[in-house]
């Protein structure tokens, strides 16, 4: 079994109608309809939630935190992306998606300012897929194909990927870094750049698949903060203890 965690900043829903008509009970809540199944299983949280619904006690009872933001990356304290980099750091995996880039929890576990160019005029997308034996994209084609998302480019302010599973390249020229995987501590890191609130990309099965995928493999498989010990020099006496 996989706890799921879907954070949702759920701010456009409420007060833009283009919005609402796309993802009318909130973008977690079509999220959480196609991630949960016998073996994951889900929650959500949003930013109106006390303390934005994080606490380290959740964040500990929780396999892989999927984390959705644009208007609002400010309002979360910076005492809750503490958390959740420091759940990561101890092996919690996380897929950050589309505006994400800029939340705080990304930018602190990238060290950087993930800053990227982006413009709003329907582009189609294609998203190429760069390593296809890899688990994440197990499923999908060579390519998925997006009537219209947000236009998001290089230079996009990133370490280099662990690995790059996507690239994005939009009918405007741009092309995006879409699909990059990290490992940071004991943490494994998604970044997925398709989802702007007012596409219907998180019905495309494509990008179901992907997310789905995603959730598998960052699934902790060992869990651990990580400490800094003092330990004595190791002799045949006194067996290697911390
Ligand atoms: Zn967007």
């Amino acid at each position: 079994m996989i706890r799921v965690l879907i954070w949702n900043e759920y701010q456009h829903e409420k007060t833009d109608e283009r919005v609402r008509a796309v993802y009318p009970d909130g973008i977690h809540k079509a999220l959480a309809d196609f991630l949960g199944d016998e073996e994951i299983v889900v929650s959500t949280a949003t930013l109106d939630d006390p303390n934005c619904g994080i606490t380290a006690e959740r964040l500990a009872e929780t396999d892989v935190l999927i984390w959705w933001g644009h208007m609002a990356h400010q309002k979360v304290p910076d005492e809750v992306a503490f958390l959740v980099r420091d759940a990561v750091l101890s092996g919690m995996g996380a897929v950050f998606l589309h505006s994400a880039h800029h939340s705080k929890p990304f930018r602190y576990l990238m060290g950087t300012s993930c800053n990227l160019t982006w413009r709003e005029t329907g582009d189609s997308e294609l998203l190429w897929v760069i390593e296809p034996s890899h688990p994440i994209v197990a499923g999908i084609d060579r390519v998925i194909k997006l009537e219209a998302e947000e236009t998001y480019g290089e230079p996009f302010v990133i370490p280099t990927p662990d690995k790059l599973l996507f690239i994005g390249r939009f009918s405007g020229g741009e092309v995006l870094r879409a699909g990059c995987l990290y490992e940071r501590g004991n943490g494994k890191i998604f970044y997925f750049q398709p989802g702007h609130e007012t596409f219907p990309t998180y019905y495309n099965k494509d990008v179901q698949t992907v997310i789905r995928n995603a959730v598998r493999f960052v699934a902790p498989t060992y869990r651990q903060m990580t400490g800094c010990p003092h330990v004595r020099f190791i002799t045949d006496e006194e067996p290697y203890v911390l």
